[in-house]
């Protein structure tokens, strides 16, 4: 057993491991190949979803094997931002038309004109 586990831990040195934005891939790939076994009647959805499913979960191995794990982290926090935002209801988020910078507002105060924190561009948004 342990010379198992030492070649794992060698094979995966340098590589990206797995994340929440994995786990989600994973999950998702797995729905979808149990929800396909419902459309057996229909070969055409059914190839369709296992399809899916089979590029989500190769998907999921080719990010935890990776060894450009910048490229990954930054891949996983773009998804926990997302996600972020679609938890917070008290707010809305624009991103900056002219540097890209996220901006986060209170929500239901109409039109508002926005000031960038960063580069003070000027925007007017329905909040
Ligand atoms: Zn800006």
């Amino acid at each position: 057993m342990g010379k198992i586990r030492m070649w794992i831990q060698r094979f995966m040195m340098g590589r990206y491991g797995t994340d929440k934005l994995n786990m989600t891939i994973l999950v998702t790939g797995v729905a979808l190949c149990v929800v396909s076994l419902f459309f057996t009647r229909l070969p055409g959805v059914s190839l369709v979803l296992t399809t899916l499913s089979y590029v989500l979960m190769i998907w999921a191995i080719f990010r935890t094997l990776s060894r450009n794990t910048y490229k990954r982290y930054r891949e996983n926090r773009r998804y926990l931002m997302i996600l972020e935002r679609i938890k917070d209801k008290e707010h809305r988020h624009f991103d900056c038309p002219k540097c890209r910078q996220p901006v986060r507002v209170p929500r239901g105060k109409g039109k508002i004109a926005i000031t960038c924190p960063k580069c003070r561009e000027k925007f007017i948004r329905k909040t």
